[in-house]
């Protein structure tokens, strides 16, 4: 797969600012600025090691015969890649959602939303109303902000036990913060 631009720059330098020995990401655990990129798996909270075991889930919930919002957008593993959730898989129970509130699953895989083609999958979600803003920045955060999903269970804590100062309002964290955080709680 071609990962350079026409200036021959790799796009990661482009989207994150990496030292020049870093890889460039391809999603697949590698390391950014010494972090690796992995995510936690938000229904059996076990590390998601690569892009292609992961999905990206909500559900739409019809509003009217034509519209439709979005819940409950998360990162969860592939259900090839579900080890230890109860039932064997960590998607969600589409006959359990849809009693809910008629909603329906709607996902794709992890691998869609790296990279920039991936960032701009995100800004499409972001663009359509039926998507929350604060659910699509916040997973623009957890696959583009390098270590952030890592951490982001720890991030008030941090704050309480002053590991870290915020320079902003609470969410919003820089890398030396992330850094930080994952060192400290050896993450
Ligand atoms: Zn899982």
């Amino acid at each position: 797969m071609n990962r350079t631009n026409r200036l021959g720059t790799p796009w990661a330098v482009l989207f994150y600012p990496v030292r020049s020995s870093a890889i460039p990401w391809d999603g697949v655990g590698q390391e950014i600025d010494g972090m690796d990129q992995t995510w936690v798996c938000n229904t059996c909270g076990i590390s998601i090691e690569k892009a292609a075991d992961g999905n990206v889930e909500w559900i739409n919930v019809p509003t009217n015969s034509t519209e439709w919002v979005a819940r409950d957008m998360r990162i969860v593993h592939h259900i090839t890649a579900s080890l230890n959730a109860p039932d064997g898989s960590c998607q969600f129970d589409e006959a359990k959602e849809f009693l809910k509130d008629q909603g329906t699953v709607g996902d794709r895989s992890l691998t869609d939303y790296i990279g920039p083609d991936g960032l701009m999958n995100l800004l499409e979600h972001a663009a359509d109303p039926s998507f929350r803003d604060i659910d699509v920045m916040e997973m623009i955060k957890r696959i583009h902000i390098p270590g952030y999903d890592r951490a982001k269970g720890h991030f008030e804590v941090a704050v309480r036990e002053e590991v870290i100062e915020l320079n902003g309002p609470p969410g919003f964290y820089f890398q030396r913060q992330i850094q930080e955080v994952i060192d400290h709680y050896s993450l």
